[in-house]
């Protein structure tokens, strides 16, 4: 579907996947005006399709847009594309566990002209792919690496959209990481290179020894869809959740103390990954006993409501029959 100015969305249409193409001169290669959501569609019952929460990726995608000074798309016009592409493509959701369709809704900048302004034409464009379990060997903890040198995210910055240009200065960080053997890279603020903001992927939180939870607040980081259901459930179960600023020095003095019993990342594709060891420049350290029981509760809990096993209480599915 495009967008001109003056005319707003038109020309909505689905296509079979293939390369389409754009002029040399469009403005997202040049100036990156690209913003992006990632979704899972899961098979249910019988025939039937779920989405997890997609009303969320409509509006983050919203506010990224308003960011990066493009046009909203209409709430139904987004839960329209992704539903119909979903209902499409559902014989390619085996259903076996672990298993789901990634869908990718994106807008692009597509004007053919070299000067720093908003564009006047948008493509937005949403394409799906089957994937697997993110653990293929099964859950095992993730080792985390500190970058000290890279930040990802500034006040007043693009960190709490989700567009491409953020991912494209953390690759380097996360380069940092595989070199040193770890899964994701950890980000620290940008100001004072102190405080932990999020992964390159994903967002964290800290299991402290009253078995209250800590997670990293909102201003800088992506408003992960994971994250807010992650602290609702919690909540529901009588769980303490703070949503307050960690430092790094902190976090490896509460883990030295033995006053950190767990900690996790969550995102769509992971859902809730435990992690076992944190490393950086000056040493590394690991985390509680290796055992993560408030981990594996959430995510149990949280994948069971999205493969229709547990009730969903909070209304979170929206059913493509
Ligand atoms: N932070 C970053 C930088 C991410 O890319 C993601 C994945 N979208 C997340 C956090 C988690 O967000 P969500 O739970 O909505 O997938």
């Amino acid at each position: 579907i495009e967008w001109t100015e003056g005319r707003g969305w038109h020309d909505a249409q689905v296509r079979a996947r293939a390369p389409f193409s754009i002029d040399p001169a469009s403005s997202v290669l040049h100036y990156a005006q690209e913003i992006f959501e990632g979704m899972k569609a899961y098979r249910a019952e019988g025939n039937s399709v779920t989405l997890f929460r997609p009303d969320q990726n409509a509006r983050r995608f919203n506010l990224s847009a308003q960011r990066l000074a493009m046009p909203e798309v209409p709430e139904e016009v987004f839960l329209e594309a992704v539903e119909r592409l979903v209902d499409i493509d559902r014989d390619w959701i085996p259903g076996a566990d672990g298993s789901s369709l990634y869908v990718r809704p994106f807008m692009f900048a597509n004007e053919n002209f070299l000067g720093v302004r908003s564009s006047r034409n948008f493509v937005f464009c949403v394409i799906a792919s089957p994937v697997g379990n993110y653990f293929k060997g099964g859950a095992k903890p993730l080792a985390l690496w500190v970058s000290t040198e890279y930040t990802r995210a500034a006040r007043g910055g693009t960190g709490e959209a989700k567009c491409g240009g953020n991912y494209a200065a953390s690759l380097v960080a996360q380069m940092e990481a595989t070199e040193n053997g770890c899964d994701q890279v950890v980000f620290l603020d940008s100001a004072e290179h102190r405080w932990v903001e999020e992964l390159g992927g994903m967002n964290i939180f800290f299991v402290m020894d009253d078995g209250s939870l800590l997670t990293t607040p909102l201003g800088t980081i992506l408003r992960g869809i994971t994250r807010d259901s992650v602290i609702q459930l919690a909540k529901a179960q009588g769980i303490d959740v703070k949503e307050a600023p960690y430092s790094f020095e902190q976090w490896q003095a509460d883990a030295a103390s033995g006053k950190l019993r767990e900690v996790f990342a969550c995102g769509t594709a992971a859902v809730i990954a435990p992690i076992g060891e944190v490393r950086h420049r000056g040493g590394s350290f690991t985390i509680g006993n290796g055992q993560s029981p408030v981990a594996e509760k959430l995510r149990d809990q949280l994948v069971g409501i999205q493969r229709g096993r547990v009730a969903d209480t909070h209304g979170w599915l929206r059913t493509i029959k």
